[in-house]
């Protein structure tokens, strides 16, 4: 029987982060709680005798994603109608590009678990948004604030061959988005929306067999659970000797399946032709180089440079530079306290803080937590002047409430003991307290040293320095067993 692997393309769909709309001046509005249809004009509500306006910021913000994505830049694109009829598309077109894009033949490099994988772009293109349907019991009211919206729509090649290529493509990319400032990437919000093209082949092959286009992925979550479900229900249709049907599904969060939603419509059901109201767009090869020339470093070259600096993990760099703000911070943190090993700061950071944050609900650059706090507090573990635990507790205070790690320790009688002989007086007094666990810990049941460690950091108001505490509680057992031995 012939095994099947999967073939997978994307269609990203990002909200540029401009201050106004793609053809008109209404500001753009955060369309999930202004009140509806406050930012609308005659322009985007689409009447008659009106005239759009590029908008150059977002112009400006496609370059850079073009850029980014190694894409070439077309000297001159053409806006075109893509027509059809829809109640959130007053005009009955949407302003799209389509024989002419803006950019084409790009590729975004990544690693994933599989080792490297480079899924090359077919096109980056500029478009506007749709407004969006609020359905009622019986009725449907329209919200035009969305309409307008400037959008960049980026299509791969079908590269992709399993869904954490999937995964690790869309998170790279909205990772980039963020890190341009060309788009906010909020998937919730809907700022960037991705649909994916899906078909199976036999191993060995090459050649694309029938594709189902997948929507209504609201997260990487999701994405990752539809396309898993896709793959098993085409393989089952292959496997079974049965054809897959040319559609687009849309992904049932609720049920878990995909459901069928329409047959697939063609280029050609749109009518494209190009928009007679804008020139063409010619793009200045000096502003190329300009955006290009104030590119920021990207994830990719952040990783390689944190592997290399400071000799992380690429998989503990891959963490760090997901997100702009959590590898400036990071990079503050080291340069604070030059001491510290940037290893130890970035997994107090991938570890304790990203939990704390992620349970708040707070972005890094919100948090109380300075930069500078955080190395002292790392600083502090690392020294041995509080021990782990205590450094946990330590962490959650400066949260709470932004206070220096030192007067936290200090106030808090944290300060680690240290002092071997206090630590033994304290593993002779548990000792002492607790014949019966002893006896059983002498009699073979040796686990039992593990609950007397917990009972000695306990009465040291887990204080006590770990290895140390370890050591002596393995002596005094130690004596306690040869004592015993020789019949004392
Ligand atoms: P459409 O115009 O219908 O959206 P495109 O040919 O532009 O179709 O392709 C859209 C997306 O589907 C692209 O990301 C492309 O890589 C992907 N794709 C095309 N054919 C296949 C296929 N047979 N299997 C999987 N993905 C495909
Ligand atoms: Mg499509
Ligand atoms: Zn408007």
């Amino acid at each position: 029987m012939p095994k099947f692997e999967p073939v997978i393309g994307l269609e990203v769909h990002a909200e540029l982060a401009t201050l106004s709309k793609m053809f008109c001046g209404c500001p753009v509005v955060d369309s999930t709680s202004a009140e509806p249809n406050s930012s609308v004009c005659e322009i985007c509500t689409g009447m008659p005798g009106t005239l759009p306006v590029i908008n150059q910021r977002a112009i400006e913000y496609a370059l850079r994603v073009a850029l980014a994505l190694n894409c070439n830049i077309a000297e001159t694109s053409v806006f075109a109608r893509k027509n059809y009829f829809y109640p959130d598309l007053p005009k009955g077109f949407q302003i799209s590009q389509y024989e002419l894009p803006l950019a084409q033949n790009g590729w975004l490099d990544f690693e994933t678990e599989n080792g490297e994988r480079r899924i090359r772009i077919r096109r980056v293109h500029l478009e506007e948004d749709t407004g969006k349907l609020l359905h009622r019991e019986g009725y449907s009211l329209v919200d035009f604030n969305r309409s307008g919206v400037p959008l960049l729509e980026i299509v791969s090649e079908p590269d992709m061959r399993s869904t954490e290529d999937v995964k690790v493509f869309a998170t790279s990319l909205r990772s980039i988005l963020r890190y341009l400032e060309a788009s906010s990437g909020d998937m919730e919000k809907g700022a960037v929306r991705f649909e994916a093209n899906i078909s199976l082949r036999p191993l060995g092959t090459e050649g694309l067999g029938t594709r189902t286009e997948v929507k209504n992925l609201n997260s990487f979550r999701a994405m990752v659970k539809a396309l898993d479900y896709e793959i098993e229900r085409q393989d089952q249709i292959l496997a079974g000797g049965g054809e897959v049907k040319q559609e687009t599904v849309g992904w049932d969060e609720v049920r878990g399946v995909t459901v069928s939603q329409r047959g697939k419509e063609e280029a050609h059901d749109y009518r494209y032709f190009p928009e007679p109201d804008l020139p063409p767009l010619h793009i200045d090869p000096a502003w190329i180089d300009r955006i290009r020339i104030e590119l920021p470093e990207l994830p990719s070259e952040k990783k390689a440079r944190f592997v290399s600096e400071y000799h992380l993990t690429p998989y503990t760099a891959d963490l760090l530079v997901e997100e702009r703000a959590v590898a400036d911070y990071f990079e503050v943190a080291v340069a604070h306290d030059p001491d510290t090993s940037p290893t130890k700061i970035a997994n107090w950071l991938t570890g304790e803080y990203f939990s704390l944050l992620n349970l708040a609900g707070v972005e890094i650059d919100q948090s109380k937590v300075s930069p500078q706090s955080f190395a002292e507090l790392v600083a502090m573990v690392e020294r041995e002047d509080i021990n782990a635990t205590s450094g946990k507790e330590v962490l959650e205070v400066i949260f709470e409430t932004g206070d220096s790690p030192i007067e936290i320790v200090e106030s808090r009688g944290l300060a680690q003991l240290n002092d071997p002989q206090a630590i033994m007086d304290l593993v002779n007094q548990v000792l002492a307290e607790n014949p019966k666990q002893v006896e059983q810990y002498l009699a073979g049941k040796t686990t039992i040293s593990q609950w007397l460690f917990g009972q000695v950091m306990r009465a040291a108001g887990g204080r006590a320095n770990p290895a140390l505490l370890r050591t002596n509680l393995e002596q005094a057992l130690k004596i306690l067993e040869e004592s015993c031995r020789s019949g004392g």
